[in-house]
């Protein structure tokens, strides 16, 4: 492997109560949850927008915008794996993909092994490649008071 690139992304949504909470793929139970056009899968865009990073294609928004209908409450886990058809061509593989997530509550803890299997499937690597953390901030800011979640997300692609 000759050729490499990192990509990184970063993302933010509100939270409300009554909403699901689709993180990594899966729902996580809570009785509140991320608000957006799609599923609002902070951690699953992270990853889309670091992919597209990688290769300088712009954003998750460019390719997917919040204003088409195509995308209202689509699962994020159909736009991961669009954004890897498009961004692992001529020749370009995921390598690995690390990523946190930034929330107050619930512990995320329990179902990171879940979302590590979910996005290592969709990405076609292995788990050991595919890290996913969890913070909190503390109490401090928008995720502190929990209105909102954050995500960090820094992949490798080669070929
Ligand atoms: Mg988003």
């Amino acid at each position: 492997m000759q050729d490499l690139r990192i990509g990184y992304g970063y993302d933010v949504h509100q939270l409300a109560e009554g909403e699901e909470l689709w993180l990594g793929g899966i729902l996580v139970p809570s009785s509140f949850g991320a608000v957006g056009h799609s599923d609002a899968d902070v951690l699953l865009h992270v990853i889309c927008d670091a992919l597209f990073g990688a290769r300088a294609m712009g954003d998750i928004g460019a390719h997917f915008p919040d204003t088409d209908p195509a995308y209202k409450g689509i699962d994020s886990k159909i736009l991961l794996r669009e954004t890897v058809a498009k961004v692992c061509t001529e020749g370009w593989g995921v390598v690995n993909v690390d990523a946190t997530v930034c929330l107050e509550r619930p512990k995320l803890r329990p179902h990171i092994d879940t979302m590590r299997a979910c996005i290592a499937d969709i990405l076609g690597i292995p788990v050991d490649r595919v890290g996913v953390k969890a913070t909190t901030t503390e109490r401090l800011g928008f995720v502190g008071t929990g209105e909102g979640i954050s995500a960090h997300a820094a992949v490798l692609l080669g070929r």
